[in-house]
């Protein structure tokens, strides 16, 4: 087959030999995906056949379909997480994998309050390392001349703890950038990064980003490519640089690093690095002193070509304000991926951000999907899953894994519709992610949480006679980091004694305190999260919501209050009726130790 039909492009054949071997294989893999799915399962149910989760079900080492779907259960999180605490504790017998479990990954999906851990096995690292390498062919087929330059992206990694059975658990990114095959990967002229690897592996968030901006700053003829993993992180980088340009500038004058930089290995590297440029930082000051940070990101980065950021998802609220700063760039989202399996990428990457649809890759794991019908009622028995090559367009369904790590028919809770196929591998819209409510970074908050938390928090009113009668909630992207905003309608029975300033700035931190804890660490760790708001609304405010809503055709024996709203003439309503507004005062509590 000739290389230049390996992928339908519009701007012709692969940029090197190398690329064209990445494409083809993506071709022979999605070419193949019913084959390749059946041998994924089969492996997978072979080599576990001896665990202790699989023997339950008795699957007599049978590998096919059939008996791998009528025996075994469709599963969450809480399902086995008994199972998952075992291997935490330190039991190691084969109970979930036949292979030792290496570590877990933190992912950002919670279960009570908690970080939920999802075991992982050595060889996953090859899975990932198997999809990023799939990328760059891929975008080198939309965007030539990436080997030229280099790529501004901020990364970073976390802090990471132990479970008392001694594994690590941390997140899925701060495993791989610590790992050999990040840290030692051979040179390749697709990717080159501005930022060096200590500024990367440095666990403070504040020296860490700012050697990464510095280098970048340094390095702005080259950046072709400017990145996070999502749009909040890219847009954290600019508001650093608002913060932090004058102390920038002055170590490019004088070719020295910021004594906030104590990182010994960073602060080694970067002597190579540092060299006195004024001119650079005469430019630099000059662009960041204006008023309008419009275009700030072409401005300061000229050659940019795109922005390498996830904007699916939750994440679709910073397109505005990406757009803003990089005066209207492409917005790439490369790929598709979880702390539980890497799933696939996108085939093409300079699409709108509303057009974005990932293919999964057949090759990382099993997949089935539950068809997604909210709408069915009175129906018993649950649908059946549907394989990988048989979803139907226009359909969605909810992701449902089985890993080569020892998750069996796992929800995902991704709800994904189906845009159309490439060869037989169909590709996926991302919908959206199942009861998530709130969600600024990597938190994400539902509604029972946000329940849990407004009830905790009004048991401050009591003894003010007060109680909260209605609320609703926003994810307040404006503000940098945003917040979470909660409109509360309340009724005060003695308004002699109605709670002030201070007691409902109490309210937001008890808020706080009862959300999460990947909300906590956003907030006091990452700094990812601004402090929550209350704003407390007339009373009738949600009385003019409901007739807004049953204007607009709601049903007003069906009405609900929205427990979030994102719809501005309702945002409108809303804050026209604001008659006081509250701040959390200090930060919630948060404890990397606290594992169950
Ligand atoms: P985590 O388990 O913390 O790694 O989060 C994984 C989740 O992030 C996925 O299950 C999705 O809900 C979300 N996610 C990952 N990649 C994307 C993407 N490209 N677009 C939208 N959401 C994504």
């Amino acid at each position: 087959m000739a290389v230049d039909s390996i992928l339908s492009s519009p701007l012709g054949p692969p940029a090197c030999e190398k690329d064209a071997k990445k494409l083809q294989y993506i071709e022979e893999m999605t070419r193949n995906a019913d084959a390749v799915q059946e041998n994924v399962l089969a492996e997978i149910l072979s080599r576990n056949s001896h665990t202790e989760y699989l023997k339950e079900f008795n699957l007599d080492g049978a590998t096919d379909r059939e008996t791998f779907k009528s025996k075994l259960p469709i599963v969450t999180y809480e399902d086995l997480q008994p199972l998952i605490q075992r291997i935490a504790n330190g039991d190691r017998s084969p109970i979930l994998s036949a292979q030792p479990v290496s570590e877990f990954l933190t992912s950002s999906g919670t279960s009570a309050g908690e970080r939920k851990l999802m075991p992982t096995i050595k060889e996953e690292l090859d899975r990932r390392q198997l999809l990023y390498s799939l990328l760059m062919p891929v975008m080198s087929l939309y965007v030539k001349g990436l080997n030229k330059g280099k790529g501004l992206y901020f990364l970073f990694v976390k802090s990471e703890t132990k479970t008392p059975g001694g594994l690590l658990a941390r997140p899925v990114l701060t495993s791989y950038y610590k790992s050999d095959h990040f840290k030692t990967r051979p040179y390749d002229p697709y990717n080159v990064y501005t930022s060096p690897n200590e500024a990367i592996l440095c666990a403070d968030s504040f020296q860490s980003m700012y050697t990464q901006m510095l280098c970048g700053l340094y390095e702005r003829e080259q950046v072709l490519r400017v990145g996070a993993v999502f749009a909040s992180g890219l847009i954290r980088a600019i508001r650093f640089l608002q913060l932090n340009w004058p102390q920038l500038t002055q170590d490019i004058q004088t070719g020295s690093l910021n004594s906030k930089v104590t990182d010994p290995a960073i602060r080694e590297c970067m002597t190579g690095y540092l060299r006195p440029d004024p001119e650079l930082a005469e430019f630099i000051a000059k662009e960041c002193a204006k008023e309008n940070w419009e275009g700030i990101i072409t401005r300061i980065w000229p050659n940019t070509k795109y922005l390498d950021v996830i904007v699916t998802g939750a994440m679709a609220q910073y397109i505005p304000t990406l757009d803003y700063y990089s005066g209207g760039l492409p917005l790439a989202c490369t790929m598709y991926a979880s702390s539980e399996c890497y799933f696939g990428l996108n085939l093409n990457p300079m699409c709108k951000p509303s057009e974005v649809s990932y293919t999964i890759m057949p090759n990382m794991a099993y997949f089935e999907f539950l068809p997604h019908e909210p709408n069915l009622v009175g129906v018993t028995s649950p649908p059946e899953l549907v394989d990988l090559v048989n979803v139907e367009i226009g359909k969605e369904y909810e992701l449902v894994i089985t890993t080569y790590a020892g998750l069996y028919r796992y929800r995902v809770g991704d709800i994904l519709r189906v845009t159309g196929f490439h060869n037989s591998a169909p590709q996926f819209h991302f919908v959206r992610r199942k009861n998530v409510l709130l969600s600024i970074d990597s938190d994400k908050t539902d509604e029972a949480e946000l329940q849990t938390a407004v009830e905790n928090a009004s048991l401050l009113l009591r003894e003010f006679n007060t109680s909260v009668v209605e609320y609703t909630s926003y994810a307040d992207t404006k503000t940098i980091p945003g917040h979470y905003v909660i409109y509360w309608e309340l009724l005060a029975k003695d308004l002699s004694n109605s709670p002030n300033n201070e007691v409902l700035n109490q309210c937001c931190l008890a808020m706080e305190e009862s959300l999460n804890s990947v909300y906590r660490q956003g907030r006091v760790a990452d700094n990812s999260i601004g402090p929550l708001e209350i704003r407390v609304v007339k009373n009738g405010t949600f009385e003019e919501l409901m007739d807004y809503a049953i204007s607009r055709g709601a049903s007003i024996n069906q009405y609900k209050v929205p427990r979030c709203v994102s719809f501005t003439p309702i945002m409108e309503l809303l804050d026209s009726r604001v008659i006081s507004t509250h701040f959390s005062p200090s930060a919630p509590q948060w404890n990397l130790q606290r594992r169950r």
